[in-house]
């Protein structure tokens, strides 16, 4: 079955991965930016180096996320850091 998916954010992309892997043929339509609110720009087209749109990470306890990266062996792309967060208040 061809199957269209409006829209390439991780939702976008990640049913497309999910219904081409059990054997549909999927066109993907993208009106800006492939990976939507997630995505990168580049800042050295020579080197190739890109930087986030928006600051992303995600927690240890977001399994499917983790399994996601795992499943494409990205595992390699994945740090983990201690998070130092604050909140800054009257002043
Ligand atoms: C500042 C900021 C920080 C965030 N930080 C985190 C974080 O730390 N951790 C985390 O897990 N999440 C974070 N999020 C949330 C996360 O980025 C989003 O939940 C996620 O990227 C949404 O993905 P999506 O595919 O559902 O939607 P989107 O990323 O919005 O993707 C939808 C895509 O559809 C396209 N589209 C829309 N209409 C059409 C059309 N008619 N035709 C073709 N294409 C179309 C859009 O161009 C877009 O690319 C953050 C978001 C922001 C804004």
């Amino acid at each position: 079955m061809k199957i269209g998916i409006i829209g390439g954010g991780i939702t976008g992309l990640t049913v497309a991965l999910r219904l081409s892997r059990s054997g549909h043929a999927v066109t993907v339509y993208e009106q800006d930016t492939p990976g939507g609110l997630a995505s990168g720009f580049s800042i050295n087209d020579k080197t190739n180096t890109t930087l986030e749109r928006y600051y992303h990470h995600i927690f240890s306890t977001d399994h499917a996320f983790i399994r996601l990266i795992a499943e494409n062996d990205l595992e390699k792309n994945l740090t983990w850091h201690p998070s130092k967060t604050g909140i800054c208040s009257e002043g």
